[in-house]
């Protein structure tokens, strides 16, 4: 790739809404992308592998977690700060951000709100340092936007339970040390459950071919009679309601994350638009390239001043989750709009890996569909304002 020229829009001086330590892990997470992200994105990309050397500046910046508590080893940070982070990270690629965002919001965040003292103990400070990795099984091959059908079970056998099933598409599983899995007990009750790596029976086959977050691992969970012991069970919550509070608050981070990869975007087609030449003079001098760019500016500062207040809510615990959903689908619609109009502008040039955007255009192809697809979103946001469920 290209070196990294990356300068935020900011159209309504939108800065001015962050506090100066929000703005100075903004910019830290930042200053870290381009130096480690950006150089190596593109060949880890184009090679289908996760840089699993960025696990350990990840959490030196504080990625992992950074709303979880201190004593925890988390970065006891508001959720600005967080959405902040995960923008600067997906600026530089969705697959780095959806391990981050899996790390602290679909692991650690789980262990920390339903979890017990013991289990907060054990394995918060070991998930925040990178020293463990995490992955969140939920997903299973016959039930994605539907989960309350799931079928991977488990059943008490005294001091364990023993776990049956398999869970598709988990984001980190082929090197997580442990999983957060939902699964069914014998009353046929969700409930989460920590599986380590190296139990008997758990094995985690990675899928291969993804034309998308390439530079993410993803594989499977399966379980083939795994004694997991009751320790293990998370006891603080039952019910579909565990892993949906978890999906809320990565979903709240995807909101910010995806708006990076659209700035990304942006700020490329912009810059080429100046310094590209045709016909004597540069093609952002065209009213079509202009209508684009004016386009995906306007998009961009509403997509801001939107997570920003979303952030605002979510610090006073306000937030509900049908307004996450609104956040979050919004972002990755602007956000794959953006990069198709970039693309254009960039002409042949915008299929290369010299630029971030057909990158960034594959990555949100996932995005758009995990952690509930576009229009999941959107019949959240129907019910909410009609009060009608339109899912069954
Ligand atoms: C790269 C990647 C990483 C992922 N990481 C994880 C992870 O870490 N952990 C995890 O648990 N899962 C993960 N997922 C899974 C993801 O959350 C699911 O793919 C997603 O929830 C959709 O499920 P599905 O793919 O089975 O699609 P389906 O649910 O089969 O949906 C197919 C289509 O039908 C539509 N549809 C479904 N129901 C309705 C309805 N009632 N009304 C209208 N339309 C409907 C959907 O919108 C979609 O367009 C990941 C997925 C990908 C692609």
């Amino acid at each position: 790739m290209a070196t990294d020229r990356y300068q935020q829009p900011d159209y309504y001086q939108v800065d001015e809404l962050l506090t100066d330590e929000q703005k100075l892990i903004r910019d830290t997470v930042r200053a870290w992308v381009k130096k480690e992200v950006s150089p190596i994105i593109e060949e880890y990309a184009q090679r289908a592998e996760f840089p699993k050397q960025l696990i350990k500046g990840l959490a030196e910046q504080g990625c992992f977690g950074p709303t979880i508590p201190v004593e925890y080893g988390g970065g006891g940070l508001d959720h600005i700060s967080y959405g902040l982070m995960m923008q600067e990270i997906e600026r530089g690629d969705s697959g780095v951000r959806s391990t981050a965002s899996v790390q602290g919001s679909l692991v650690m965040y789980p262990i920390y709100a339903y979890g017990s003292e013991a289990q907060r103990k054990k394995y918060l400070p070991k998930l925040a340092s990178g020293e463990w990795m995490g992955c969140f099984g939920l997903t299973e091959p016959d039930h994605g936007s539907n989960p309350s059908d799931m079928i991977t079970n488990f059943k008490d056998a005294g001091d364990h339970v023993v776990l049956n099933g398999a869970k598709m598409w988990i984001s980190n599983s082929p090197f997580a040390d442990i999983a957060v899995v939902w699964a069914k007990d014998e009353a046929g009750v969700i409930k989460g459950l920590i599986v380590e790596r190296g139990m008997k029976g758990f094995t985690t086959p990675e899928t291969h071919g993804k034309w998308s977050l390439r530079a993410s691992a993803t594989g499977e969970l399966v379980f083939d009679n795994v004694q997991v012991p009751k320790e293990n069970i998370l006891p603080n919550v039952k019910g579909l309601k565990g892993p949906l509070g978890c999906l809320s608050k990565a979903r709240y981070g995807i909101a910010w994350g995806a708006l990076g990869a659209a700035m990304d975007c942006y700020d490329s087609a912009l810059r080429y638009s100046q310094e590209r030449i045709q016909f004597g003079r540069p093609i952002g001098g065209f009213q079509l390239t202009q209508k684009k760019l004016a386009e995906m500016i306007t998009e961009i500062t509403k997509a801001q001043l939107l997570v920003w207040r979303l952030g605002v809510l979510m610090n006073e615990d306000r937030a509900t989750p049908a307004q996450i959903s609104m956040a979050k689908r919004n972002s990755v619609e602007i956000a794959l709009n953006i990069a198709r109009e970039a693309r254009q502008i960039h002409g042949g040039m915008g299929i290369t890996g010299e630029y971030p955007i057909m990158r960034h255009m594959m990555n949100l192809e996932s995005v758009v569909t995990y952690e509930g697809t576009h229009d999941i979103h959107l019949l959240i946001t129907g019910m909410d304002v009609t009060g009608l469920n339109a899912f069954k």
